[in-house]
């Protein structure tokens, strides 16, 4: 069969799980065929010669299993990252982070970061390319993170701007000089009924405690007692209110708190004064 008509045959089989069924086909694919999307174009024609791989690849996607787990793959602000079950998979929204901190570290010289939570290290590795003058430690408490995250270090040729550290929250912080905390941490509701898609990514990774909060909470009072000036975090859509009460416990000097792609409350970047 060909190509093209491989599609056609395996869309219907994808439809229930995803509005992109054909290309989601094209992309496993891609994957087993080790091309690109250019030579897919030009060779629809071409007989499939795989589709006995195909077929599997595509059933274990109709159970709701991840594209990005199945393809090892996640693209994250515009960049291909290596992505692996047992860690969270790249969010569109966490973009909304990388930018909000750039925009405070832009013209900085010499200035340090920590990353709590850094999972696939998206977001270290995001701000290592783009900050010339970085210094980043990124930690987790889970081995296999850190270890995904120094591959996708090295994959993008910043492995010497980041420290990759095991550590929960700043139990294994003990540097005095750092600017700026960034965190994704999770946030969901411990008995929140998850879409069965995320069902297949770590828990660790997404329940936060009993109403959700808690290691938000955790993170700004450690940050406040360190003396980092800047706490950014993204947060559940429903979190603001509690949150910018829960900040009129510490000396803050001005916070802001920013939208997601579809509107909902995402995260804050808050400044101590210190
Ligand atoms: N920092 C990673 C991300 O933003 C992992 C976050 C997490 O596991 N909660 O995707």
């Amino acid at each position: 069969m060909t190509i093209k008509d491989t599609i056609r045959k395996y869309t219907n089989e994808l439809k229930l799980v995803t509005h992109i069924p054909a290309k989601e086909v094209e992309i496993l694919m891609l994957h087993l065929l080790e091309k690109n999307t250019i030579w897919l174009h030009l060779n629809y024609n071409v007989e499939f010669e795989k589709e006995k791989e195909l077929e599997v690849l595509v059933k274990k996607r109709a159970t709701n299993y991840p594209l990005e787990y199945i393809i090892n793959k996640a693209s994250f602000y515009g960049e291909m990252f290596i992505v692996k079950e047992g860690v969270l998979i790249p969010r569109p929204e966490t973009e909304i982070l990388v930018e909000n901190a750039i925009e405070i570290l832009k013209d900085k010289k010499e200035i340090k970061v920590l990353e709590i939570g850094t999972g696939s290290g998206i977001i270290s590795v995001m701000l290592a390319m783009l900050i010339e003058n970085i210094k980043i430690i990124a930690v987790d408490i889970n081995e296999k993170a850190l270890d995904l995250a120094k591959q996708n270090a090295i994959k993008h040729g910043v492995e010497n701007k980041i420290e990759f550290r095991l550590s929960n929250l700043y139990e294994n912080v003990q540097e005095n000089d750092i600017f700026m905390t960034i965190s994704n941490p999770p946030y969901i509701a411990n008995n929140y009924i998850l879409p069965t898609n995320v069902k297949y990514e770590p828990s660790n990774a997404l329940f936060g405690g009993v109403v959700g909060d808690e290691l938000l909470k955790d993170i700004i009072k450690a940050t406040s007692e360190k003396k980092i000036p800047y706490l950014l975090c993204e947060m559940g859509y429903d979190q603001k209110t509690p949150l910018e009460n829960y900040f009129k416990e510490f000396n803050v000097d001005s916070f802001s708190f920013y939208k997601d792609y579809e509107s909902f409350d995402r995260g804050f970047t808050l400044k101590f004064k210190n």
